[in-house]
């Protein structure tokens, strides 16, 4: 495997001499590897000097584990924040900016959109960390519902983008996955590539804004990250690229170990009802990765984010976690919650929900909702093609369900988008966001892994017929059923019941509608109440 991976970096290396030029310049601007393990810093602090790692459940954040398939790691459950539950496996929204583009928090919430993701970088430099602290935290300051919550991160990934967009760049026409997908990149890339100094106190960066000197630290990443108040806060980590010398990697990562560490330290002065998530490192590395495992799961974080480079292709991404998540499975391990970072495509949602990931967070579905790739059961689809300017009355997936595809056709969202009618971003996104949740990727696990297993949340009946079996006086009821997952609907087809005889019907075909909450457990008597 690493022979092949060698030959695969000499085959990109020799691409193209561009791609050459713009290595030499990352390598001047960071100042990376021998200034900085001169300084011999020495091992991460010990995990004894921390309170223990298992003191979890904490009063305002547990995860809630409702099904473990039997099958694979695949699990559904909860996690419950001080602004309300996130019904997991998830899809996790991108609000950069503290904004999903084109939509409304209200928009994306009736989606069933719960967690989404902000970036403190951006948020520091505008409006600044401050200002949304004074406004009394995200949530006042964007008018969030109470019962949404809210992720950030250190601001470390953006940062680091500034010093490996190019080779980001030049990996992404290879299709690398990456962080890079959190949106907001191509406005970091100045032409010349500000420079990036990585030191063992921090790092300092120039402002993409107004290429001021920006100073980010392990204790001022989460400084900023109390002010802006979010659920579940993310430590400062580096995030070396992908092509990078062994020994290099070697020293980022435990040189990310101790800023995880400052920051947990910092972030358990004063908790203030926020969860902190460790991010995994060691990136193709299985010894740097177990040693991060290791590590960062004796602290007392709430919960686990698997990050750094993660593979240039779907299938190094899927290896990785196929080998690294039963690690995370292990013991009392298994009762945190795990976020897979920057990474939510159709084929990796499904591989990665199969591997125990729980939240998952990309702008991937809003990105390509704006240019038209909007994402159906039967697969993605264009909608600028010229195929769709006639299809009247067809909405884009009439099995989705969004207030999009219940009201608007295929012609008109067509329309719109050659128009450049800004209206399209709005609907588009909406109809996405919404699809990412129903889409087969996720419905398709629930029927393998969960859907005979699994305890639903929820039975919802609508009758549609009654008749009276007069011999035994007994009714029968047909039912068309709907079977509430956390992530999916399943819809059944007629299934007859039968009542007690002192049951008191109205009518001779009463319409029934009744939603059943599955919390009794299986094989108690379900209880239905019909109304005339
Ligand atoms: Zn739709």
């Amino acid at each position: 495997r690493r022979q092949h991976g060698l030959e695969r970096r000499h085959v990109i290396l020799a691409k193209s001499s561009a791609f050459r030029s713009r290595t030499q310049r990352f390598r001047t601007s960071v100042c990376f590897s021998s200034r900085t393990t001169c300084e011999t810093p020495g091992p991460p602090p010990d995990p004894s000097t921390f309170p223990p790692s298992a003191y979890e459940p904490r009063p305002f954040f547990r995860y809630e584990l409702l099904y473990q398939s039997k099958k694979s790691l695949a699990r559904v459950g909860r996690i419950h924040t001080p602004h309300g539950i996130i019904d997991t496996p998830a899809y996790v929204a991108v609000a950069t900016n503290g904004a999903l583009k084109g939509v409304t928090f209200e928009d994306a919430d009736k989606t069933g959109q719960q967690l989404v993701f902000a970036n403190t970088y951006h948020l520091m430099l505008q409006p600044g960390a401050d200002i949304i602290g004074e406004a009394g935290g995200l949530h006042k300051y964007v008018n969030r519902a109470k019962d949404k919550p809210f992720i950030t991160d250190s601001g470390g990934f953006q940062v680091f983008s500034l010093a490996y967009g190019s080779v980001h760049e030049e990996l992404s026409t290879g299709g690398e996955l990456k962080r890079a997908s959190k949106g907001g990149r191509s406005k970091t890339s100045h032409s010349n590539g500000p420079p990036v100094k990585v030191t063992e106190e921090g790092v300092v960066f120039k402002s993409y804004r107004d290429g001021a000197e920006v100073y980010l630290s392990p204790e001022s990443t989460v400084q900023a990250q109390k002010k802006l108040g979010a659920d579940i806060i993310i430590p400062l980590d580096e995030l070396p690229p992908y092509h990078i010398d062994p020994r290099v990697l070697e020293a980022s990562v435990e040189r990310t170990h101790r800023w995880e560490a400052r920051s947990l330290r910092e972030h358990l002065k004063d908790v203030r009802e926020q969860a902190m998530y460790c991010v995994i490192h060691g990136g193709m590395d299985r010894t740097l990765r177990k040693k991060s495992v290791d590590y960062l799961t004796s602290l007392p974080f709430d919960g686990f984010a698997v990050g750094g480079s993660l593979g240039k292709s779907k299938g190094e991404l899927l290896d990785l976690l196929d080998w690294l998540m039963p690690q995370l499975n292990e013991n009392d391990r298994r009762s945190k919650p795990r976020h897979l970072l920057g990474i939510a495509d159709e084929p990796s949602i499904l591989g990665a929900v199969k591997q125990g990931i729980d939240t998952l967070d990309s702008c991937y579905p809003t990105r390509i909702s704006r240019h038209g790739t909007l994402l159906t059961r039967q697969g993605k689809i264009n909608i600028k093609s010229g195929k769709y300017a006639k299809q009247y009355g067809v909405p884009v997936d009439p099995e989705c369900g969004c207030p999009v595809c219940e009201k608007y056709d295929r012609a008109y969202l067509h329309h719109l988008l050659k128009a450049k009618e800004p209206l399209f971003i709005q609907l588009s996104t909406i109809h996405n966001l919404q699809s990412i949740r129903g889409l087969d990727t996720f419905v398709v696990s629930f029927k393998k892994f969960a859907l005979l297993e699994v305890e639903p949340l929820g039975v919802e009946f609508d009758c549609v017929d009654v008749r009276r079996l007069d011999v035994e006086q007994y009714f029968v009821y047909t039912f068309q059923f709907t079977v509430h997952f956390p992530l999916a609907k399943i819809k059944y087809g007629l299934h007859q019941l039968r009542s007690d005889p002192s049951t008191t019907i109205r009518g001779e075909n009463p319409e029934c509608h009744y939603v059943y909450p599955l919390s009794a457990g299986a094989g108690e008597e379900i209880e239905l109440e019909c109304r005339s």
